[in-house]
């Protein structure tokens, strides 16, 4: 039983080794090739995610769910929780690498307008509010900013749909379940089912409304990757992941 259990032991630890070797290959080369700024960051080491966990912390029922829990790009800065300092998370770090490549077509503000799109078009409006005093009697400008403010109100309502945010998440995942199924063979149901919590719950803000087209969407792009007919195959993360997972050799031989 101790001879097994260090077996056990030996092979959880080549198998990390490898998924570290991986990662670093993964990430290096993506870094090389094609964001020069990659950079990946402890949460608890950015006073930028300490201070969005902490307004998280006032609407969330679970606490530092925000720190602890979720990965966050920004630009081309990959935070994440401090317990996966280990290096090991490779299907995630092609998730988020597949966020860069959306920051670099599209540029960092571009992209962070559109994917914060309900708290930047709310505030955008917000904003405008000073522009009807320049031209109007004070009654008129006064009704305008009031309707400008009703409709930045009206952006922050979680139940409407968020069409640029699911947009990217689902190419993201898209990525991930690429990932998933050639490391493990298998998209499992209760993987399907997850993600369609994580588009229609407040975990993202509530991205889409429609779980059962999302569920009957994510079960066609699984079959299509099981086939290997899916157009994420083409993705250049993918293409990327795929160069450095055949070229990985066993660190130990
Ligand atoms: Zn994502």
């Amino acid at each position: 039983m101790a001879l097994q259990q260090l077996q056990q032991q030996l092979q959880q630890q080549l198998q990390q080794l490898k998924d570290q070797h991986l990662f670093l290959t993964i990430y290096g080369t993506a870094k090389q090739r094609y964001f020069p700024k990659l950079k990946r960051c402890a949460k608890s080491t950015s006073s930028l995610m300490l201070v969005i966990n902490w307004l998280f912390n006032l609407f969330s029922t679970t606490k530092d769910r925000f720190l602890l829990n979720f990965f966050t790009t920004i630009g081309y800065t990959i935070y994440y929780p401090d317990a996966h300092n280990d290096n090991t998370w490779i299907e995630v770090l092609c998730h988020e690498l597949g966020h860069c490549w959306q920051t670099k077509k599209e540029t960092v503000l571009v992209y962070s307008y559109k994917y914060l799109f309900p708290i930047s078009s709310g505030l955008t409006l917000l904003a405008l509010c000073w522009i009807p005093w320049l031209f109007f009697n004070p009654w008129l400008a006064g009704g305008l900013c009031a309707l400008l403010v009703v409709l930045s109100g009206v952006q922050f309502i979680p139940q409407l749909p968020d069409y640029w945010r699911a947009k990217y998440e689902l190419e993201a995942y898209t990525i991930s379940m690429f990932v998933r199924w050639h490391r493990t063979g298998a998209i499992p149901d209760n993987y399907i089912g997850q993600l369609v919590n994580l588009f229609t719950d407040m975990s993202y803000y509530i991205m889409r409304n429609d779980p059962q087209k999302l569920r009957a969407e994510l079960i066609a792009a699984r079959d299509a990757i099981i086939s290997g007919n899916h157009p994420i195959v083409n993705h250049p993360i993918v293409k990327l992941y795929l160069v450095c997972a055949k070229d990985v050799k066993d660190p130990l031989s």
